[in-house]
C-alpha cells in the first residue's frame, strides 16, 4: 500500500493544500483558537509560531505503539509549542518553554528523508496542529528526495476539522488523543473549554479520512486511526464517556492506546485531585470500560512496566 501522499503529490491536490495552508496563516485559523494572526510577517498568536516550523528533537522512536515502531523504530519530529496549555504537562519546556531550532522547508524535508534512511517505519509529526502549514511546505520537497514512508499525525486533537480536509488523502495515519470529556475539566486542565467538542468532530473526520487501523503482514501500521486517552486521577478525563463515544460514534474496532502513565508535573504538582499517579484499581477500571463498550484493539504494550500507586 503505498503512501496516500504519492499519489496526492502526482495529482495536484498537495500543492493545492500547501497553497491553502499558507493563505490561511495569513490570518491565522489553522486550530480552533483563530488568533486571527499574520503568521507569514512573523506575528504569533497562542501557539507562539511564526512562518517556520520549530523542531525540538528528531530521531528514531522506540516507545510508541507496537503498530508504529516495528523493529527500527518510528521517525518522531517533535515540534516546539502547542495550541493547548496542559496543566500537567511532561514537557513544559518544550510545549511551553519553546525549546528548540526554527527550520526551514527544505530542512525539515531533510529530516524527513534522514529518519527514513535510518530505516524508521514512518514519520511521526509530534504536535504538529499549528504546524500544519510548514509540514505540508516540506512534503513535496521530501518527495523529491524519494520519502516514500507513511506520515502519522501524533496530535493532542484540538484541531479543526477543515484543517484536517487539508490532510486529506496526504495524511495516511492519524494518532489523536482523547484528552477530557467534561468542558469544565478542559478548561481547567488545559485552557480549552471546547475541547471535548473539538475533540469529537476531529476524532470522526479523521476516521472518515482512513477509518479503522489497518496493518501489513508483519504487523506495523499502514494506514488508519489511533486513539491514546491518558487514564487520570479522580475520573477526571471521563474515560467511561470517552470509550462509548469511540464505540457508538467512531468504531468498535478503534486501535486504543488507554495509558496509565499520568504523573503530576508542573502545575499539577501539589493539588488535592491531580498531585497524584493513578492506582491499579483506576487503570483497571479504565479497561474494563473499554471491554464493556465492546472496544477490543487495546495496546498491550505499556501494561506490564507502569508503576501504579496501590
Ligand atoms: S495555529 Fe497558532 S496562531 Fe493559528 S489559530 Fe492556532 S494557536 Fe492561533
Amino acid at each position: 500500500m503505498p503512501a496516500a501522499y504519492l499519489e496526492a503529490h502526482r495529482s495536484g491536490r498537495l500543492a493545492e493544500s500547501v497553497r491553502k495552508s499558507l493563505e490561511w496563516m495569513r490570518s491565522c485559523t489553522l486550530c480552533p483558537r483563530l488568533c486571527g494572526v499574520n503568521r507569514l510577517v512573523g506575528e504569533t498568536g497562542y501557539c507562539r509560531t511564526g512562518s517556520q516550523a520549530v523542531v525540538a528533537s528528531y530521531g528514531p522512536h522506540f516507545g510508541e505503539e507496537q503498530p508504529l515502531v516495528g523493529r527500527r523504530g518510528s521517525g518522531t519530529i517533535f515540534f516546539s509549542h502547542c495550541n493547548l496549555f496542559c496543566l500537567f504537562c511532561q514537557n513544559h519546556d518544550i510545549s511551553h518553554g519553546g525549546e528548540g531550532q526554527p527550520v526551514s522547508p527544505e530542512t525539515l524535508a531533510e529530516v524527513m528523508v534522514l529518519l527514513q534512511e535510518q530505516g524508521c517505519h514512518n514519520i511521526n509529526f509530534v504536535t504538529p496542529s499549528h504546524v500544519i502549514a510548514p509540514i505540508l511546505q516540506a512534503l513535496p520537497l521530501a518527495i523529491e528526495k524519494g520519502l516514500t514512508v507513511p506520515l502519522v499525525y501524533n496530535t493532542g486533537a484540538y484541531d479543526r476539522t477543515s484543517a484536517l480536509r487539508l490532510l486529506d488523502g496526504i495524511f495516511d495515519i492519524y494518532m489523536p488523543d482523547f484528552k477530557f470529556w467534561d468542558p469544565e475539566a478542559s478548561k481547567r486542565l488545559a485552557d480549552a473549554p471546547d475541547y471535548p467538542e473539538r475533540a469529537r468532530q476531529a476524532l470522526k473526520e479523521m476516521h472518515r479520512q482512513v477509518g479503522d487501523l489497518v496493518t501489513d503482514a508483519g504487523g506495523l501500521a499502514r494506514r488508519g486511526l489511533l486513539v491514546r486517552h491518558l487514564v487520570m486521577p479522580q475520573g477526571l478525563a471521563g474515560t467511561s464517556s470517552v470509550m462509548h463515544f469511540l464505540a457508538t460514534e467512531i468504531s468498535r474496532d478503534t486501535y486504543i492506546n488507554v495509558m496509565s502513565q499520568y504523573h503530576p508535573c508542573g502545575g499539577a504538582v501539589g493539588q488535592p485531585d491531580l498531585g497524584r499517579r493513578i492506582t491499579s484499581r483506576e487503570f483497571e477500571e479504565a479497561l474494563e470500560m473499554a471491554h464493556r463498550e465492546g472496544l477490543h484493539r487495546l495496546d498491550e504494550r505499556h501494561r506490564h512496566w507502569i508503576t501504579l500507586e496501590l
